[in-house]
């Protein structure tokens, strides 16, 4: 810190008081984790200075063998812990890993049919025509992804998303009487609907998937079956999460990050069969900017160490933590969507406090509580302001901390919510935005998840 604090004394205070936060405060976001020294040091070194467009041993630049080392470690450790045919470990996130897993399909099933039938080795070789002709179809292809407030990510189909607007999109969501997914109903959107793509895969969906009902229903109607595992990539590496409920041998084509549950740096990563891997290792320079040959050395120690015997007793350990949480809750009264959680996160329906989800995640970070609000299915409030509270156990399961304090965090929680009010609004009634919690209780809270 000395050598940033003589160039840029704030970035210096900035970075320690990140790390002060992050001991002081709980970290309950779903998405978040504590990734290892190793990794840390892997990622903050001489590696970031190195250009290396291509592939390992494919490059556009020479003096590429270090990073052609790091990468290819990368991507055998991503293979083996997966159960992959191929992995490309460039993206530099999740959202950066599904654009290359949309542009590979297109590639696939749009792109290289057009080449054949026009004899061309490339889209350089077309005719204007056929160029034309191929470009129209690029913008008429359809994709079915989970939507927003059931739970799906913005880049799955959502409208203000390059995703709604690179594809034609239709959603399915939960059934609203178990907040469940209804197979069902994905079935019958998908036969009525012929999408291109199925992407399945969640940001806040407290339940299992079944992938390989999901690759049925994508094989009856011609569809690639696409999973965004960005969330519960860590419970798949540590065999949590296995036969119809592991994504990996029933997608066509995986997506995730590295940095949430798999505990690695940030970055992202797609899987995929044979059939598909030349496409998505043209990801970069066609989709993605240079590859972060630092980020590739963090993501290869990361997976090294998701390979270990003991990641899968962490992996384990995140789920009975997040079980526990949800128990915890519900014995207080709290209302979960789905009655509780199968994963590492736990979505409160906060409405039940008389709070919007803005309010209650900014009265639990007054307490020294970091989460972070989220829509719930139908959610009355919007995007916005929401009326959920999505919890998540990767973090704290990290620091290793156990099902006894996941009751007690619990407890810790409802304290706050319960003691949290919506603040009057100006113009009368009362406020979406703003809360009024006890300066006693959040300080006190505060000082029980510091020691925690
Ligand atoms: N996919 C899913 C399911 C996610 O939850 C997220 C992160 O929020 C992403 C993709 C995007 O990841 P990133 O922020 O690394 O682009």
């Amino acid at each position: 810190l000395d050598v940033i604090r003589g160039v840029e004394p704030r970035v210096a205070d900035a970075i320690a008081n990140e790390l002060a936060d992050q001991r002081e405060m709980l970290k309950l976001i779903a998405s978040e984790n504590y990734a290892s020294p190793a990794t840390l040091l892997a990622m903050g070194n001489w590696f970031s200075d190195k250009y290396a467009e291509g592939t390992a041993g494919r490059r556009f630049y020479a003096g590429c063998r270090n990073v052609d080392t790091v990468e290819t470690l990368a991507a055998e450790h991503a293979r083996t812990v997966f159960g992959a045919d191929h992995a490309y470990v460039q993206p530099h996130s999740g959202i950066d890993a599904n654009l290359v897993a949309f542009w590979a399909v297109l590639s696939q099933k749009v792109e290289s049919p057009a080449l054949a039938r026009a004899g061309a080795r490339q889209v350089n070789d077309l005719s204007e025509q056929d160029w034309a002709e191929l470009r129209r179809e690029f913008g008429n292809q359809r994709m079915l992804g989970m939507s927003l407030d059931a739970g799906g990510h913005l880049t799955h189909g959502f409208r203000p998303n390059i995703s709604g607007k690179m594809f034609d999109q239709r959603s399915y969501g939960t059934d609203p009487a178990t907040g469940l997914l209804d197979y069902d109903a994905v079935r019958a959107a998908a036969r009525e609907f012929r999408p291109l793509i199925i992407v399945a895969g969640y940001s806040a969906y407290p339940r299992l998937v079944n992938f390989r009902l999901m690759r049925e229903i994508a094989d009856e109607v011609g569809a690639t079956l696409m999973v965004d595992m960005a969330h519960f990539a860590g419970l798949v590496a540590g065999k949590v999460l296995t036969g119809d409920f592991d994504p990996v041998p029933h997608a066509n084509i995986v997506t995730t990050t590295t940095h949430k549950s798999l505990r690695g740096p940030r970055g992202g990563m797609v899987l995929c069969d044979e059939a598909l891997a030349e496409h998505v290792d043209r990801g970069c320079p066609m989709v993605l900017g240079g590859p972060l040959p630092h980020v590739m050395a963090a993501k290869a120690v990361a997976l090294a160490e998701a390979a270990r015997p003991e990641f899968r007793d962490y992996a384990q350990a995140i789920v009975d933590n997040s079980r526990a949480l949800a128990e915890g809750l519900l014995t207080r009264g709290a209302k979960l969507v789905t009655g509780g959680t199968d994963n590492h996160l736990v979505l409160i329906d906060v409405s039940g406090y008389g709070l919007t989800g803005r309010q209650a995640e900014a009265a639990l970070l007054d307490a020294g509580i970091v989460t972070n609000r989220n829509s719930v299915p139908q959610d009355p409030n919007g995007a916005w302001y929401t009326s959920g509270i999505r919890i998540g156990t990767p973090a704290l399961t990290t620091r290793g901390l156990g099902t006894a304090e996941m009751d007690e965090i619990a407890g810790l929680i409802d304290t706050v919510l319960s003691g949290a009010t919506a603040a009057p609004a100006k113009n009368g009634g009362t406020s979406k935005a703003h809360h009024v919690l006890d300066a006693a209780v959040a300080e006190q809270v505060a000082k029980r998840a510091a020691d925690l």
